[in-house]
């Protein structure tokens, strides 16, 4: 594997920024309303690659419509009005040469209920194969074999593949929906509260397997639980009213905050 470029990250006032070259996503004076009602309002910031990058940031303060608008799951929501841009590798992710389905390969997401299908743990990994198509069973095999190991899971299941993914338990199922999206090979996962419907000891191997993905690929969490964020992400950007507040490496934004809004977020005298 090839080593990824280590971010240099500069910062201007209270929001860290990165150069493109070492950015996976860039989101340029993003602007989304629904039904007219702005959610969120012109965010310009910089994701790097192989990071692990948490979103923060009060209830309604937009960060799972920032987290589902970079895989354009907004698309099919006719109220939904944007302007700006957001581009994956240097492409802007609305232009008419990009597949929904392709994009959607490349940016993986993860819900917070873990959401299986009715099928075996096998099907579950193999589907996103199957709909690209053109694989051997052998090469099938492997494929799902790595990405249950990827999503450390294959001990646990490996001498039952064939079980319906429903009689795994909740954490085993949200590193199976982990596999799964691990399997087709995207370059960013995105994780919207993924550990939040978890047990605590579900939830630290799901955060260890986080912090162990990003040597393979960029990692975007929404989470509510900022000791989460802390423990998992390099970088934390704090929302707010549908604006980025502030950016920062995580140490810096939960020891020294710049700004006496973020300071009142994690110290808890705001919801
Ligand atoms: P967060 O994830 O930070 O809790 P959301 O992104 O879910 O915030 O919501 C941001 C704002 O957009 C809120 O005011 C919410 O009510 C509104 N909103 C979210 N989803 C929809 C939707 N599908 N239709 C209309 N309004 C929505």
């Amino acid at each position: 594997m090839t080593k990824p470029p280590g971010p240099l990250p500069f910062a201007t006032g209270s929001i860290i920024d990165f150069p493109a070259e070492a950015s996976c996503l860039q989101i340029e004076g993003l602007t989304l309303a629904y039904g007219g009602k702005p959610a969120l309002k012109g965010l310009t910031l910089r994701v790097p690659r192989h990071r692990v990058t948490a979103f923060i940031g009060p209830s309604g303060c937009g960060k799972s419509t920032l987290l589902r608008a970079l895989n354009r799951l907004h698309d099919l929501n006719d109220e939904v009005s944007h302007a700006g841009r957001i581009l994956l590798e240097g492409q802007d992710i609305h232009a008419p040469e990009v597949a929904v389905d392709e994009l959607r390969r490349r940016v993986g997401m993860v819900f917070q209920v873990p959401n299986p299908f009715p099928m075996s743990i096998y099907e579950n990994v193999a589907f996103g194969l199957r709909l690209l198509g053109g694989m051997r069973k052998r090469q099938m095999d492997d494929t799902v074999e790595w990405a249950l190991n990827a999503a450390a899971l294959w001990d646990e299941v490996k001498d039952r593949l064939r079980a319906s993914a429903w009689s795994l338990s909740g954490g085993q199922q949200q590193r199976l929906v982990i596999a799964r999206s691990l399997a087709v090979r995207p370059e960013v996962l995105l994780l919207d509260e993924p550990a939040s419907a978890l047990d605590p000891i579900s939830t630290l191997k799901v955060e260890e397997l986080i912090r162990r993905l990003k040597s393979q690929l960029t990692l975007v969490l929404v989470t509510h639980n900022m000791q989460q964020a802390a423990r998992v992400s390099d970088y934390t950007a704090f929302l707010q009213h549908g604006e980025l507040v502030e950016y920062a490496p995580t140490d810096t934004l939960f020891t020294n905050p710049s700004l006496k809004s973020t300071e009142n977020y994690i110290t808890g005298r705001m919801a």
